[in-house]
């Protein structure tokens, strides 16, 4: 408890988990200086000082920045940490200092003031817009306004923060500047009032493993640096000011997840092969290439979803062939000659890269996105397979197409590949012998004609998360229907089915990368389907391939048979929580688990 404070009563918060783990500590309130700017009138006489108080604070601003970006670069890579460059351009604009300088001047405001509201006009004007994108960029200027008034203030926090030990990271909003510039070490968990499941902050906690849940709504209005909390990134929940016997037991359920992590790690090396001896392919998705490193000491054997977006959603300009090649290249020799799956160009939607003008849509999620934009983009999509490619020398490639939604798609996703293939040819450049090609199954006209679709490509990915959200007719990031977004409906079972079953009789394997592949308690149906491989994130590799382990793909034959003889939701998930929990008591039956 900071010092001075009279006791609190315990207090709990419930939001998102999004990376699991537990933490009980000390917070450390981030980023709520800016909060305490004040207008002060200025005299004439101030004037000059102030403005050199301003632009020294600009200047001070943008060496934080590329001291951060230097520290990116390390964690995350030099592709990845040009992140920044869009808070380098912010700090350069001439509007933004021109209109503070303005303000000091002609209305006598003082520097933190005046350069606030200018930010704040900005920010409103950009939150107003229909664009997501633009909405999301806000969370820069957020940063970027903090990091200014702290220099002006003179309480700018180090390029590093460094803390003397190890604290609850508690903020507002996290950006990546944020996550990247907090001393890692002594980072307990983060607690994060906004922000949902695919946040930056989330996918960035989920890489570092370090314990988040966030939507918290008010957690950083509530403590002061110094109070004590709990962080369970398992269950989504933040407990402030928590009792002993609170505190007592989550060190036992840390110690219990401590535990249960290394029972799990035991199988990392090992294959992921039924009882019975059926082998299944157990891959991860990764986000962005740092990953690719560390996903073999989770135990996967390969990557079965490479989204690519990351690379064209971080910086201002398309990236170049040669950037792309690079990139690719290192993510397929971290493979070791294990298969890698690139998926290629996925925006639109939610997605949308500064670098290319996608008009607005009254539903983007039902217009332009995935394969619809290359039509439009042919040089962007003709430079991505030529990176692609020319990479796939180097490993297993194989090559994804998302959003396919029929048999005409799929065939002129091949012919890009062939034509490709024969420019590279022509230029002497090689590439991979009959590169693998496969279609994401993610759209409900794609997984009705899975059949056709199969009998053009090499194989098929389950994309779930679309096609829960096309099937059901089910936003995937509206929380007033969150509640209908249900991987257990007995029609997306029958579709995933029937996709495998199609699949099979034309001869190609098939896989599935949605998130419903890193749901233990499906896992059995799956398997009883005839899945495959599953793609799950790094973090699930271990669970899954525990279970994969355990059971005899007879068992979940029949299983699976069970399961699709429910006509409702809540007749599958009673159904699978009774027999997962019982047959699994050691993993299902504690509180480890998120169910
Ligand atoms: C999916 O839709 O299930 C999928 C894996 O693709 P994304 O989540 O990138 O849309
Ligand atoms: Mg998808």
């Amino acid at each position: 408890m900071a010092p001075g404070k009279k006791k609190q009563q315990q207090v709990r918060l419930d939001g998102l988990a999004v990376s699991p783990g537990i933490a009980i500590g000390p917070v450390y309130i981030k980023g709520s200086s800016i909060e305490y700017v004040e207008k002060k009138k200025l005299t004439p006489e101030q004037v000059e000082s102030e403005i050199e108080k301003f632009r020294h604070a600009i200047e001070n601003a943008k060496v934080d920045i590329e001291c951060l970006q230097e520290n990116a670069e390390r964690s995350i890579g030099e592709d990845n940490a040009r992140i920044f460059d869009a808070h380098k351009l912010m700090l350069e604009d001439e509007m933004i200092v021109d209109q503070t300088i303005a303000r000091i001047k002609n209305n006598l405001e003082n520097a933190d003031y005046a350069f606030s509201s200018v930010v704040d006009t900005l920010e409103a004007q950009i939150n107003s817009a229909e664009s997501d994108y633009l909405k999301s960029r806000s969370v820069d200027l957020f940063d970027i306004k903090r990091r200014v008034v702290g220099h002006i203030l003179g309480s700018a926090d180090e390029c590093i923060v460094r803390f003397s030990s190890a604290v609850i990271v508690v903020a507002r909003e996290l950006t990546p500047s944020d996550t990247i510039s907090l001393d890692r070490t002594n980072t307990l968990a983060f607690a994060v009032d906004l922000g949902g499941q695919t946040s930056h902050a989330a996918i960035m906690a989920r890489a570092l493993k370090v314990p988040s849940v966030v939507g918290l709504g008010k957690a950083s209005k509530t403590l002061s640096t110094g109070d004590e909390a709990i962080v369970d990134g398992i269950d989504g929940t933040l407990i402030l000011y928590p009792r002993e016997k609170t505190k007592r037991f989550y060190r036992q359920k840390l110690q219990r997840y401590h535990r249960f992590e290394e029972k799990l790690s035991r199988i990392r090396k090992l294959p992921a092969r039924t009882k019975d001896g059926k082998d299944i392919e157990l891959v991860a998705n990764i986000e962005f290439p740092e990953e690719a490193e560390s996903i073999h000491e989770e135990g996967a054997q390969g990557v079965g979803l490479y989204r690519t977006e990351y690379l064209f959603l971080t910086r201002s300009q398309l990236p170049t062939e040669e950037e792309q090649f690079q990139e690719y290249k290192r993510v397929i020799g971290a493979m070791k000659q294990h298969p890698i799956t690139i998926r290629t160009l996925d925006i639109g939607g939610d997605k949308k890269p500064s670098s290319i003008q996608i008009p607005e849509e009254e539903n983007p999620f039902l217009g332009l996105r995935g394969i619809r934009l290359y039509k439009d983009y042919e040089e962007m999509i003709n430079t991505q397979l030529r990176a692609i490619l020319r990479a796939s020398v180097y490993g297993q490639v194989r090559i994804l197409f998302p959003m396919i939604n029929s048999v005409y798609e799929i065939r002129q996703c091949k012919a890009l590949v062939e034509q490709v293939a024969e420019q590279l040819g022509n230029e002497q450049l090689s590439c991979q012998e009959n590169i693998s090609i496969g279609a994401m199954i993610e759209v409900p006209s794609s997984a009705i004609i899975a059949d056709y679709i199969a009998a053009e490509c090499d194989f098929l990915s389950i994309g779930t998360n679309d096609l829960i959200q096309y099937t059901l007719a089910v936003d995937r990031g509206n929380e007033h229907v969150a509640y209908l977004y249900q991987g257990y409906h007995p029609a997306i079972l029958r579709l995933i089915r029937d996709i495998v079953e199609k699949g099979h009789q034309q001869g190609v394997w098939v896989g599935m990368c949605g998130e419903l592949a890193s749901d233990p308690l499906i896992t059995m149906v799956l398997i009883g389907l005839g899945l495959d491989e599953f793609s799950v994130s790094p973090i699930s590799v271990p669970l899954i391939k525990e279970i994969i382990r355990r059971v005899e793909y007879t068992e979940c034959e029949s299983f699976a048979d069970r399961v699709l003889g429910y006509a409702s939701v809540k007749e599958v998930s009673t159904y699978l929580h009774e027999v997962m929990n019982k047959k699994f008591k050691d993993l299902f039956g504690g509180d480890l688990i998120h169910q």
